[in-house]
């Protein structure tokens, strides 16, 4: 069977990630979302295991040592990675995988996994970012300002990803992550291992 193909969706926070994500699940079928680790406090509504699995920050550090992480950063004050293995099973299924990451992150999975595809998701202004971050109402104002600051550092690196997608119209924005998923499974090195024997 062929792999999946895996997806890196990045952008600062408060950019509708979660939103535009969660449309494109709505178009697009046969995706897997990965569920990250993370050392920040669960806000109201989260899960352990649906939205994160929350961590203290030494059982974090134990799955670092044990190399049980396919990436992982420290993102304003906290720890944030993905489990390897979970991955790596859904790709083996041929399921697409996204990782939903920050910039660190998503430098150390352009390095070590060369078939990844990388999204970045930008708001239309900075105005706009924060107005969404703060009407989103779950970062105190010390949190928010560390996110913004934060943001300006991750924009400077939007040339190292493959797609850039703005986040102005979240339906807009939805099609065009949709559309980036349905071009690389039509890549010919994804579709023909499949199809050499029929003819
Ligand atoms: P992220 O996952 O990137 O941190 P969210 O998806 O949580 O961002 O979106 C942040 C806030 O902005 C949420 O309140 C969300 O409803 C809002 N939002 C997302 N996309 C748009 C958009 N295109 N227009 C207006 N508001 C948006
Ligand atoms: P939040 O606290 O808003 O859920 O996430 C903060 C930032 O951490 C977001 O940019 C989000 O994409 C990123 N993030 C979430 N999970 C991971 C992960 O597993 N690894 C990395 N590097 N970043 C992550």
């Amino acid at each position: 069977m062929t792999e999946g193909t895996l997806f890196v969706i990045t952008g600062p926070s408060g950019a509708g990630k979660g939103t535009v994500l969660s449309r494109t699940m709505e178009r697009v079928h046969g995706l897997h979302i990965s569920v990250s680790v993370t050392t920040r406090r669960p806000r109201q509504g989260e899960e352990h295991g649906v939205h994160y699995y929350f961590a203290e920050k030494e059982e974090f550090e134990d799955l670092i040592a044990r190399d049980m992480l396919l990436e992982y950063a420290e993102y304003v004050g906290n720890y944030y990675g993905t489990p390897a293995e979970a991955v790596a099973e859904k790709l083996a299924e041929g399921k697409d995988v996204i990782l939903e990451i920050e910039t660190q992150g998503a430098m150390q999975i352009k390095r070590r996994c060369s078939g990844a595809k990388l999204v970045f998701i930008m708001p239309p202004s900075f105005e706009e970012l924060e107005k969404r971050l703060r009407g989103r109402g779950t970062e105190t104002d010390d949190v928010i300002f560390r996110r913004m600051r934060t943001a300006r550092e991750e924009c400077r690196r939007i040339d190292e990803f493959d797609y850039l997608v703005i986040n102005d119209d979240a339906d807009i924005a939805a099609d065009e992550l949709r559309s980036i998923i349905v071009a690389a499974r039509c890549l010919t090195e994804r579709r023909a291992p499949e199809f050499t024997n029929i003819f």
